[in-house]
């Protein structure tokens, strides 16, 4: 995006507006937040970082806009989106664990906002180990972590959102599933209670259930992904679970026609050729296989595939 296109939106604002889906509801309990206008300012640098946003990106840039056009003091106050609003998925689908979105219908690369003033930041579902990360393990796929937890332990939710899932289900045993307002979606199963139900508008770090060993689970632990449209991403190409944070505030997702893959948004990427192998790849870089293996959160049981992209720094 082209950045004097900023002024042209903050002076039309005021129109942009008058279509009132862009405010934040006035409802009693809507929430707001006193930031400065320089963060407010990085918030619209942060949309117009992105190469293309979403409609939703450009609500928040158009809510922004008109935040700060009409405010003269050194504070602005900026309210929460309506998480109540979240319609991801038509009613009838809240049945389904992952209602089919076609791949086809996924962009080939998109840039979604992970954590910000207004979606909030993320909180790590429970701090402890990583024991299974994410991948084919004995000729099945592990769609998303494992962390290790006692039964009892409390499991947060990583971001803001509504829960759109909260019952008991196959594998997965007492599921919770959010959805956010960016379109992520995080699950958390073998819980041994849940503290939610459908509907609830959760924060960030609020306790959704305890940990558990319910389900196709062997020992108590969390079983954390997180999903777009109903695709699984690699938890761990998004958040170090050793220091608890996200690697950027932006996710790249890129499709390569077989599966949605996530990266920081400020990483440099390979696309891996045929015959290319990670000790090639490795080397090419000036890393070891391991360091490679690490950032890129898989093990030596990961079999690349032509066409992949690897992150490299
Ligand atoms: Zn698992």
């Amino acid at each position: 995006m082209k950045r004097p296109l900023i002024l042209a939106l903050i002076f039309t604002s005021q129109v942009v507006c008058l279509n009132a889906t862009i405010l934040p509801p006035s409802d009693s309990t809507q929430t707001f937040k006193i930031i400065t206008k320089s963060r407010l300012i990085r918030l619209i640098d942060s949309v117009f970082d992105l190469e293309e946003p979403s409609p939703r990106d450009m609500d928040l840039l158009h809510y922004y806009a008109s935040i700060l056009k009409d405010n003269k003091s050194d504070t602005v106050r900026v309210g929460n989106l309506d998480l109540g609003d979240l319609s991801f998925y038509s009613k009838s689908d809240e049945q389904l664990l992952f209602p089919p979105v076609k791949l086809e219908d996924i962009p080939a690369s998109q840039n979604i906002i992970a954590e910000n003033s207004i979606f909030g930041f993320y909180c790590a579902p429970f701090k402890n180990i990583v024991t299974s990360n994410y991948g084919w393990r004995d000729g099945k796929m592990h769609k998303g972590i494992d962390i290790d937890l006692n039964r009892g332990d409390k499991v947060c939710a990583a971001f803001a959102g509504k829960v759109r899932i909260a019952k008991k289900q196959g594998g997965f045993g007492n599921v919770v599933i959010l959805m956010h307002l960016n379109g992520l979606e995080t699950v958390y199963a073998h819980l041994s209670r849940l503290k939610v139900k459908p509907g609830d508008i959760v924060q960030s770090g609020q306790v959704i259930g305890l940990g558990g060993n319910t389900g196709h689970s062997r020992g108590t632990h969390l079983h954390f992904e997180i999903r777009y449209k109903g695709y699984p991403l690699n938890p761990g190409a998004i958040i170090s679970f050793t220091e608890n944070k996200l690697y950027h505030h932006t996710i790249t997702l890129k499709n390569n026609g077989r599966d949605l893959c996530a990266f920081p948004a400020n990483s440099n990427l390979h696309k891996v050729k045929p015959g290319e192998s990670w000790y090639v790849i490795a080397h090419r870089y000036g890393l070891s296989m391991k360091e490679l293996m690490t950032l890129n959160a898989v093990d030596r049981r990961y079999k690349l595939k032509p066409g992949q992209q690897l992150r490299i720094n």
